[in-house]
């Protein structure tokens, strides 16, 4: 039989060897204790022949056991023949009686006593069993430390910096003022004194605030690192159990280790995980209560410590702050907000930097240009893009990263991999170039600080079938009512462009109607830009402005008012629409032969693409909409 090659790690393999090995010893222990063994094979016959040799004499003695009838016959019925036979006995109250008759010797077998051995066997090898089998499956899924009943044992993993892995603010870029803020907070843990002596209290909690991505993990952990304390991490979702109690433990348990390493950092990503409005939470499926304990715990454990000289800070971090019970945000708990953003364009090309010194960079690269060109992006994105981009060098066996590379991971980075094997059918293609060349025109003639970079309808991740790239000529922070309008035409001009081609509309422009109406709707809520309605916000200010937010819940305001704010919502999504399709019925031709184009192309940018625009003309209607 050939050898087979066995891929089980070689440790693992030997765990199980071991453990079937000794589960067929006990086995065979335990077999060979049992009763039943001993009697030798003798030939068994029908109950019905023992029977008629009994009745015909012939039948000498007989041993009677609860399994067998053992019986030797006076003369064997042929030369060479078996003496003694062997048969099941039935039930049969009047054997004894029989063989009387017949003159047969016959004894019983005593009942059997379990030896004291197979007693203590039987008591103890089922429980080995058990335990063996525990200790297998708790080995395996905890990796060793800790045992899988320690169900109350925070699972929290301690950082103590060391110097290699040790991060710094150094190494955190973009976020200036949320590491202004932090550095008072290393103040505190290296010098508590200073505070202390005065009568000032040290804050306990920080909350990090801001999108995935940001740096929000990385920016504590510089904390620990220049404060140079241990660092307990864990995750807000680590803390929920299947068992109610357990996260309350786990809290209590995190807490008391961290006191005993003071000063030190307890980071709970996630917050929000266990830190949900126990109002808002109702009617929540499940795990209700068990978080409300283990927020509970961790309110009582903040107000509980209050070393002077040895602080423990608790830093949090969340996406979601509006959703936050009240009572975190309390003083003496997490009293002190820290937002982190998304950097802008300076953050952004020092953090390039920071990631680009990792990487080897072919002379000649502008990462000014990459930076422009990642407006929006997180740190995480921008670490992901340099990686991505040197990872093309490398497919290609380039020994650096050209600018190309960087180019090419942007697009990665904003669309998802290049998915070949997705095609598009023939007819879907040209109605997403229509599309696309819609949202190129409009968002050309329109204001609004953007131009057209791209455009592509090679499909693209999960979602996009195609898209129009727009970078912005310039960072901006303020938009006018007339930007913003510009936007939302902009975002209609795919959908216009379909209604004008093909009479029909397709699903493929879900998304833009949802990011136009949610521009629509903060023009009148947020930023009070209706004429009609006045420079009042009617939305509540919730700290989601950062996510994209448009879900804010309405101040309290009159019917009429509510009717008032639909109705301006509606007039600008109207007014914007109608100017897409006045400026693309006008550009009529050059949309067709810029669609004409990309079916061939697949992709148009650069100068192509701004020849192209360049003859585009803004209509008279589509300025005299209002
Ligand atoms: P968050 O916790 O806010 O979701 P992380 O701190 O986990 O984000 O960021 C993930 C990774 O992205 C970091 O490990 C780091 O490599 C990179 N990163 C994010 N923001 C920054 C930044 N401001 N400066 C440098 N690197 C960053
Ligand atoms: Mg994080
Ligand atoms: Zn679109």
């Amino acid at each position: 039989m050939p050898i087979r090659k066995d891929d089980t790690p070689p440790n693992r393999r030997f765990g199980i060897v071991n453990l079937v090995l000794i589960g067929f010893g006990v086995l065979l222990l335990v077999s060979s204790f049992l009763p039943n063994q001993g009697m030798q094979q003798v030939p068994r016959v029908p109950y019905s022949l023992f029977v008629s040799q009994v009745d015909d004499g012939e039948v000498r003695r007989a041993y009677i056991t609860q399994e067998q009838i053992r019986y030797e016959l006076k003369d064997p019925p042929a030369e060479g023949a078996p003496t003694v036979l062997a048969t099941t006995p039935i039930f049969d109250m009047d054997l004894p009686k029989r063989l009387e008759e017949h003159g047969v010797e016959f004894a019983a077998a005593p009942p059997q006593k379990p030896s004291f051995i197979t007693t203590a066997l039987s008591w103890v090898v089922p429980p080995l069993i058990f335990i063996l089998v525990l200790q297998f499956f708790a080995r395996r899924s905890m990796g060793g430390a800790q045992g899988a009943l320690s169900f109350t044992k925070s699972k929290a993993k301690v950082y103590v910096p060391d110097e290699e892995s040790r991060v710094t603010f150094a190494d955190v870029a973009g976020v200036d003022e949320a590491k202004q803020e932090l550095t008072e907070i290393v103040d505190f843990l290296k010098s508590p004194e200073r505070y202390t002596a005065i009568g000032a209290r040290i804050p306990k909690g920080v909350l990090l605030v801001g999108p995935p991505g940001t740096g929000k993990t990385l920016l504590s952990k510089a904390v620990a690192g220049e404060a140079e304390v241990p660092f307990f991490i864990i995750s807000g979702s680590e803390f929920v159990e299947l068992f109610v109690g357990a996260g309350a433990a786990r809290v209590r348990d995190l807490f008391e280790e961290a006191k005993k390493k003071a000063p030190c950092i307890i980071f709970i990503d996630e917050l929000d995980a266990i830190g949900k409005s126990r109002a808002g939470s109702m009617g929540v499926v499940g795990g209700n209560d068990e978080r409300e304990q283990t927020l509970n715990q961790l309110l009582t454990e903040m107000d509980g410590f209050s070393a002077k000289d040895k602080p423990v800070i608790v830093l949090a971090a969340t996406n979601q702050p509006e959703t936050l019970d009240a009572a975190l945000l309390r003083p003496g708990r997490f009293d002190r907000q820290v937002l982190v953003d998304r950097p802008d364009l300076s953050g952004r090309k020092t953090i390039l930097d920071i990631y680009a010194r990792k990487v080897k960079l072919a002379p000649g690269v502008d990462i000014d240009k990459i930076a422009q060109a990642t407006s929006g992006f997180a740190g995480a994105d921008l670490a992901n893009l340099v990686n991505e981009a040197a990872l093309l060098a490398a497919r290609a066996k380039r020994t650096a990263v050209e600018q190309g590379d960087l180019n090419e991971a942007i697009e990665r980075v904003v669309a998802g991999l290049e998915k070949k094997s997705r095609v598009l059918q023939p007819d879907e293609k040209k109605v997403v170039a229509y599309h696309e060349v819609g949202h190129a025109i409009v968002g050309h003639l329109m204001p609004g600080g953007s131009k057209v970079a791209k455009i592509s309808i090679v499909p693209r991740g999960m979602a996009a079938l195609g898209y129009t790239l727009q970078l912005p000529t310039e960072e901006r922070f303020l938009n006018s009512k007339e930007d913003l309008e510009g936007q939302i035409a902009t975002l209609l001009g795919g959908r216009s462009a379909e209604e004008i081609v093909f009479g029909a509309v397709t699903t493929g422009a879900a998304n833009d109607l949802q990011r136009a109406t949610d521009i629509a709707e903060q023009m009148v809520g947020t930023y009070g830009m209706s004429d009609v309605l006045g420079p009042l916000a009617y939305d509540k200010q919730g700290g989601s402005r950062f996510l994209g937010g448009g879900n804010n819940p309405r101040r309290v305001v009159s019917d009429a008012t509510a009717q008032a704010i639909d109705k301006e919502v509606r007039t600008l999504v109207d007014r914007a629409h109608d100017r897409a399709l006045a400026i693309l019925n006008h550009n009529r031709d050059l949309l067709e032969s810029i669609s004409q184009q990309i079916l061939d192309k697949e992709v148009i940018e650069g100068d192509d693409l701004k020849n192209l625009l360049a003859s585009s003309v803004m209509p008279e209607e589509a300025v005299a909409i209002v």
